[in-house]
């Protein structure tokens, strides 16, 4: 099934203890549209400004990724983000962020955006998460991120956008700061029942029935009514840059999700797409920015998909136990 994505395209300045880049291709929309490039067909929705170049756009051509609602908007500038990591990569400090073409950006989707049956709304003013949904009434799965800002500033609007989709991904301080939970278990527990007892009838306001937990480096946990996952993450012994992993893992899921689409969404589904996005996220922090994904291989993710699954078994091991 066709993904629309939309999100920051942006150009990020990042220092990590590794090395440091200046205005590499980045934005959330980005990271997650090249991973999910790799299942189905995306659709990239945002603005840039006159200072984004024709290489950046071909990185995402590259990927097959549709780029014709990419909306250049003259005069103005690309949305900018700086970031600094502390040593062990844990830490995170944004030093500077510039909207740019973000302010006063009304999304506009063309009729091949709108008929996509899968939507992704990367992190954006929840208003925006919002208006981007309507335009999508009938897509079959929708998944939403945030972050801890929209959390402070915009909490109304972001549990209005939760309440219109299928899936929301979050990192696990953040579902705690929604919810004012100190429990991630019971923290999801409780986002999941912001779901309607029936959808309305426009299919809009139907409640997410999957949260996604991300917590860096130690992996990402499933939370749904049915039951409860998790997966470590891929143990890499060099991470040189975790910018974007959380937007990749992201692409990861959903295009695993928008590739079966014969298949319910069940726990089974679900699992083996927390796998892919595992996998994905993996490849992501191995260098700076896009760079690793942009020359990745199907067969490396077949190949590291199988390593994960290899280390992620036991065996019932029955035990006679004491008391
Ligand atoms: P992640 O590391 O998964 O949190 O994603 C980092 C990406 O998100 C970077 O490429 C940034 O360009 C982008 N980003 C950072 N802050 C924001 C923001 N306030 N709104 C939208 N995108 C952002």
């Amino acid at each position: 099934m066709p993904i629309t994505v939309v999100g920051s395209i942006a150009y990020d300045t990042v220092k990590t203890p590794f090395g440091e880049r200046e205005r590499m291709l980045g934005g959330a929309a980005v990271h997650f549209a090249l991973a999910a490039s790799f299942f189905d067909e995306v659709r990239v929705v945002g603005p840039v400004g006159e200072d984004f170049g024709e290489q950046q756009v071909a990185v995402l051509e590259a990927r097959g990724v549709d780029v014709s609602d990419v909306e250049r908007v003259s005069g103005g500038r690309t949305f900018f983000w700086q970031g600094e990591y502390g040593w062990d990569l844990n830490s995170r400090e944004t030093l500077d962020t510039q909207l740019g073409v973000f302010e006063g950006f009304q999304p506009k989707l063309s009729e091949r955006s709108r008929s996509s049956e899968v939507l992704f709304l990367a992190n954006i003013q929840p208003d925006l998460q919002l208006q981007v949904r309507a335009q999508l009434p009938r897509a079959r799965f929708v998944a939403l991120d945030s972050m801890n800002l929209w959390i402070d500033l915009a909490r109304e609007a972001l549990v209005r956008a939760i309440g219109s989709v299928d899936c929301v991904i979050l990192n696990d301080a953040e579902l705690r700061q929604l919810t004012g939970r100190p429990n991630l278990v019971s923290a999801a527990r409780e986002v999941l029942s912001w779901a309607p007892s029936s959808p309305s009838a426009d299919g809009l306001a139907r409640g997410p029935r999957v949260i996604v937990a991300k917590q860096g480096e130690y992996g990402a946990a499933l939370i749904t009514r049915e039951g409860f996952f998790a997966l470590p993450a891929y143990p890499l012994e060099s991470v040189i840059d975790p910018t974007g992993a959380g937007d990749t893992f992201a692409g990861g899921l959903v295009g695993y999700i928008a590739a079966h689409p014969d298949e319910e969404l069940s726990d089974d589904l679900l699992r083996r797409a927390m796998a892919h996005a595992t996998v994905l996220a993996s490849f992501n922090v191995e260098e700076f920015g896009t760079e690793r994904v942009q020359r990745l291989t199907g067969r490396e993710i077949v190949a590291r998909i199988g390593e994960l699954h290899a280390m992620t078994q036991f065996s019932g091991a029955p035990l006679e136990l004491l008391g």
